[in-house]
């Protein structure tokens, strides 16, 4: 959530750092704001309400010069989105600016105590207060910038990632973080900073990946920058390399990230299992489960946390996971779990799922699991993330890089990695026969080019979604593997569409939801052919005895839902256990069609952002 990006060299800074928003613009679009040093080293501050592009028709005509800025694109927590509430802040002489993601939590505390000293403050936001902060300490202790900002993190509870700069100092840019992302991209003579790696990418591939509480001075044409952390440490910064394309953020022709993603799924499972699932010796190879097995062996249970789409991963998980190794398994909301005293043992397992791997919630659970000794086993997509700073072992999805705020390739990805992690946890535990193993494996492998089979579906989908532009609300059943597909469906029509939209288990529909149900309201049935199936079709028959308008993904060649349904759509034949990767695209296609058809803004939906880094 929310965009910074930074830049200090001898470039002009100003398209940098708009080119750098538009790549950040899906982690926040409520506002737009940039502040720079000129050529005298002013400190102007341009901000407006809106996306990135009002941002830029504000600034058109006006002579914006300087080769060191940083900028903003919010996703507002505290005051609503407005001119007033976007970043940067100034402080009160407006000789510093500032831009911050996350929350400062105990900025009450210290917005009464500033204005008693005779602060003013103009915004609704917890930023404002920081910026104020750091200019009285500046005062109070005649410090300067960077030890200001020490001084002041010092004191302040809660999350952020922060860029500031100081009127009359063109040569230094201080940030920070703490709880959320942070970036420093090294280039020659040139420093950047971002969010994530996609402001960055296009200039250099050298990253530094700030650890919490680690505060930087960059300085202008500096061979290195300095790192402190809050205990005043100086650190020794590790450069690393970004494994990114500029093509992969990048629409690459298609109208909205959300649908190059969609169709990139079999591309994206392929790099997923690539290396990983062995064709030829019928095997699986995750060096993170091999060398820890004995964890896993050992484990009295397993905890799977996340949020949001991957917490319906998790809980496929979850009944792959207990049907094929015979562990225990429990699946927990990251942010209900951190806060209510959960009891945690020190051989449990916790595997934390993030496609961001920043998301705030599923981080803190983490932490409150390994601090009581738990082992922490972790799967996100993006590479040198905190999750995978912070968890003992773990695998990353190797999807690319995902833009759509509504996530698809890392659901299936993630899928796959809890399907591998499965598999090869049950072949070492002896709880999977070996045949079934390879017969499993060889189906998992087959799986992408399936799905692009489903994917050459697309037309016949969007014109099926045109008929349903019309409901107000929509209702999704699955039993099995298939109900976290149900809940992940719900989830990206009221994302995208703002549809109301509810998942359930099929039969679960009989306590309360078929109260729901009449000629108005389109229910999509998940319905692959197996041990299920007649009560699934049992299910059909009583929705359809209520004039419910039945979607039903069906297997490939059935003929007795084919007959009841209203739609069908067929998917490919597979192992029941892989019927989510196959089944979930459908639902992704036609909430995508369904949204655009209603010219919803899917890449961008009101309200949500990409990568929840607060809580
Ligand atoms: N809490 C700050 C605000 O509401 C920052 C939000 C963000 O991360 O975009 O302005």
């Amino acid at each position: 959530m929310c965009g910074i990006v930074g830049y200090i060299g001898n470039k002009d800074a100003y398209p940098i750092l708009i080119k750098g928003l538009h790549r950040l613009e899906y982690r926040g679009y409520d506002s737009a704001g940039i502040a720079l040093l000129d050529n005298n080293a002013e400190l102007h501050v341009y901000k407006t309400r809106g996306k990135v592009i009002n941002l830029e028709q504000f600034c058109k005509d006006k002579n914006i010069n300087g080769t060191i800025g940083i900028a903003h694109t919010r996703w507002a927590t505290h005051g609503e989105p407005s001119d007033i509430n976007a970043h940067p802040h100034y402080s009160q002489s407006e000789n510093l600016a500032l831009i911050h993601n996350g929350i400062i939590e105990n900025y009450l505390a210290l917005k009464q105590m500033l204005e008693l000293k005779g602060f003013k403050f103009i915004s609704q936001t917890d930023t404002e207060v920081l910026v104020q902060f750091i200019e009285y300490i500046m005062n109070e202790e005649q410090c300067s910038l960077y030890e200001a900002v020490h001084q002041a993190l010092s004191q302040v509870v809660g999350a952020y990632a922060i860029g500031v700069l100081e009127k009359g100092n063109p040569n230094t840019l201080v940030a920070a973080r703490k709880g959320s992302p942070l970036i420093i991209g090294v280039g020659k003579d040139e420093y950047f900073l971002g969010s994530d790696a996609s402001p960055i990418v296009e200039y250099t591939k050298d990253v530094i990946y700030l650890n919490d509480e680690e505060i930087v001075e960059i300085k202008r044409g500096a061979k290195e920058i300095v790192v402190k952390n809050l205990a005043n440490i100086e650190l020794k910064p590790k450069i690393q390399k970004i494994q990114m394309d500029l093509s992969e953020i990048e629409k690459g022709g298609f109208p909205h990230f959300m649908l190059k993603e969609i169709f990139e799924q079999p591309k994206s499972l392929i790099m997923c299992m690539n290396g990983r699932v062995q064709t030829e010796l019928q095997d699986i190879m995750l060096s993170g489960i091999r060398e820890n097995i004995e964890k896993f062996r050992k484990a009295r249970r397993i905890l799977i946390t996340a949020c949001g789409t991957s917490w319906h991963a998790a809980l496929i998980g979850k009944y792959l996971i207990e049907y094929y190794c015979k562990l225990p398994v429990e699946v927990e909301v990251a942010s209900e779990f951190r806060y209510r005293n959960p009891v945690i043992f020190e051989d449990d397992v916790m595997i934390a799922i993030s496609q961001s791997g920043e998301t705030a919630d599923t981080l803190a659970a983490i932490e409150l699991a390994k601090g009581k000794g738990a082992f922490i086993y972790g799967i996100c997509n993006v590479v040198g993330s905190s999750l995978a700073r912070v968890t003992h072992s773990g695998t990353y999805t190797h999807a690319g890089p995902e833009i759509g705020v509504a996530s698809t390739k890392a659901f299936t990805t993630q899928v796959a990695v809890l399907t591998m992690i499965t598999l090869l946890l049950g072949k070492e535990l002896g709880t999977i026969e070996i045949s079934l193993y390879k017969q499993l494996v060889k189906a998992l492998f087959e799986i992408t080019n399936k799905i692009e089979k489903i994917i050459l579906k697309a037309d016949e989908i969007k014109n099926m979604s045109k008929i349903f532009t019309y409901a107000h609300n929509f209702m999704y059943l699955g039993r099995g593997y298939n109900y976290p597909v149900a809940l992940e469906g719900a989830l990206k029509l009221k994302e995208i569409s703002y549809i109301h939209a509810e998942g359930y288990p099929a039969a679960e529909m009989k306590h309360g939801p078929i109260a729901l149900i009449d000629e108005e309201m389109p229910i999509v049935v998940i319905a692959p052919k197996f041990k299920m199936y007649d009560k699934i079709v049992s299910n059909i028959e009583e929705l359809k005895a209520r004039k419910g308008r039945i979607i039903a993904i069906v297997s490939e060649g059935d003929t007795t839902i084919s007959n009841i349904a209203d739609y069908v759509i067929e998917i490919p034949n597979t192992e029941e256990c892989l019927t989510p990767l196959l089944t979930v695209i459908p639902l992704q296609l036609l909430s995508y069609y369904i949204a655009t058809a209603k010219g919803r803004n899917v890449d961008q939906p009101r309200n949500l952002a990409k990568s929840v880094t607060v809580e």
